[in-house]
């Protein structure tokens, strides 16, 4: 198996998984979703809130805010040496008290660690009016997906299939199934019709091609087919800011790597037999 990255930012990544299958490539994206670990306030105490918001709602609000993780400074409260009590290591902490008539933004919440600080700074939380006030303490710690969906570090994770197109002898270059390819994957050239360079991965394997083609052929057959590749993937990862995007893919595959040796060793100890 090999992955290969086509486009590589802080927050987006794109890349290809070849000789692979798709159960695997399912089990990279659940990973990078729902195992990753980062940061998101969990508890907070409200000293003050005079906002038109219920204090459910601005909780609510404050743990959705992206923060900014470090893995390597940071562990789950279950796993630290406090004992699940709170510490730096295990609990960062956060600081929130505005007066109105102004809105409470994301910066305003101050973080006692400027490297855990939220991600972006102007997210609105509520609105404050003459004499209303907000004044809190907050608590983020360590979690991931699977516990609820702030912890999640990816705001868009998916992927599909590399294309595979053919186009036959029968193809008389008549445009049909260029003009109704949304994605600009198709055109003309010399009487037939041929993949636009570059385009290929652009194809998002709906086949209106083929249906264009049938519609004007007069055969049963139409003469472009679209197909999945079954072991080639094209994943698509944009990150909330909490973790460089790398970041949450190895630490998916770390993940993935820990999960199978386990199984190996429970399988080894079940069966008797030595590990492979
Ligand atoms: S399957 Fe859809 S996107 Fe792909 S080439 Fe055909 S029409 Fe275009
Ligand atoms: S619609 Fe069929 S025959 Fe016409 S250009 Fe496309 S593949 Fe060729
Ligand atoms: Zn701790």
């Amino acid at each position: 198996m090999e992955i290969a990255f086509v486009r590589v930012a802080d927050n987006l990544a794109r890349f290809y998984i070849t000789d692979s299958w798709p159960a695997f490539a399912n089990t990279i994206r659940r990973e990078m979703i729902s195992g990753v670990p980062t940061l998101a306030i969990e508890d907070v105490r409200i000293y003050d809130n005079t906002s038109v918001l219920f204090d459910e709602m601005l909780v609510h609000r404050l743990g959705l805010i992206p923060l900014r993780t470090d893995l390597s400074t940071h562990v789950p409260k279950d796993q630290c040496s406090c004992e699940g009590v709170g510490c730096p290591t295990c609990t960062a902490t956060y600081t929130l008290s505005v007066e109105g008539p102004r809105t409470v933004y994301s910066n305003d919440l101050i973080p006692q660690d400027s490297t855990s600080a939220p991600v972006h700074e102007n997210i609105p939380i509520v609105k404050l009016t003459e004499d209303q006030k907000v004044v809190v303490e907050a608590k983020a710690h360590l979690s991931t997906g699977r516990n609820h969906a702030k912890w999640q570090p990816t705001t868009a994770c998916g992927y599909k299939n590399y294309p595979v197109i053919v186009i036959d002898e029968q193809c008389d270059g008549c445009g049909m199934c260029v003009d109704d390819c949304p994605r600009g994957v198709l055109a003309t050239e010399n009487g037939k019709v041929v993949v636009v360079e570059g385009r290929l991965e652009e194809c998002s394997l709906c086949k209106l091609c083929e249906r264009a083609c049938l519609s004007a052929s007069i055969g049963a057959e139409s003469s472009i087919r679209v197909n999945p590749d079954p072991t080639r993937f094209i994943f698509t990862v944009e990150g909330d800011g909490s973790l460089p995007v790398v970041a949450v893919l190895s630490t998916a595959v770390a993940n993935i790597r820990k999960k199978a040796t386990d199984l190996e060793t429970i399988l080894s100890d079940v069966s008797g037999r030595e590990k492979p």
